[in-house]
């Protein structure tokens, strides 16, 4: 039988892949986004067309639940009433750590063009928010652009991560 023996010294060094248990950990997080689905508007169909086979957003890892408990991205998908936004925030504190929110569309970023008093003026009064897609309605090559700049936000963000603990209106 044949005996390959290596010479490591000689042909580029030792195997080993160095890297930290944050790269690690955040490496897999960021390739597994399970989205909560949570349309509120016209801009949820933008959001639906994203999961479909013409744009296929499952490509990247993220595959979207009905479930906040096995969600880790709330989507804000429109126009986000007064009367709503108690469940916004009840369905958020629901979802497991860490937990991250893109805020989809005008509306949801500043109220959009419902200035009014029925109108929640920007979903992070409620939530705190890490990506703003914006447009009206954003499409959904945009939505799936902002799911890679949330992977790589997770990718350089440290493991334990933790939200600052903040009030919200
Ligand atoms: S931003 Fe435009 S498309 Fe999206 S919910 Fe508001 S009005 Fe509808």
């Amino acid at each position: 039988m044949a005996k390959h023996q290596i010479d490591y010294l000689s042909s580029g060094g030792l195997p080993i892949a160095l890297t930290t248990v944050d790269k690690l950990v955040n490496w897999g997080r960021s390739n597994s986004l399970w989205f909560l689905t949570y349309g509120l508007a016209c801009c949820a169909i933008e959001m639906m067309a994203s999961g479909g086979g013409r744009f296929d957003f499952d490509r990247l890892g993220t595959i979207f639940r009905a479930s906040p408990r096995q969600a880790e991205v709330m989507c804000i998908a429109g126009t986000v009433s007064k009367k709503h936004a108690p469940f916004v925030r009840r369905l958020y504190d629901q979802m497991a750590e860490p937990k991250w929110v893109i805020s989809m569309g005008s509306c949801a970023n500043t109220g959009g063009l419902f200035n009014t008093y029925a109108t929640v003026q920007g979903v992070d009064r409620i939530i705190p928010v890490d990506i703003y897609l914006p447009g009206c309605a954003p499409r959904p090559d945009t939505l799936i652009y902002a799911a890679m700049m949330l992977q790589r936000k997770i990718r350089s963000e440290p493991m334990n991560r933790k939200i600052s603990a903040k009030r919200f209106v």
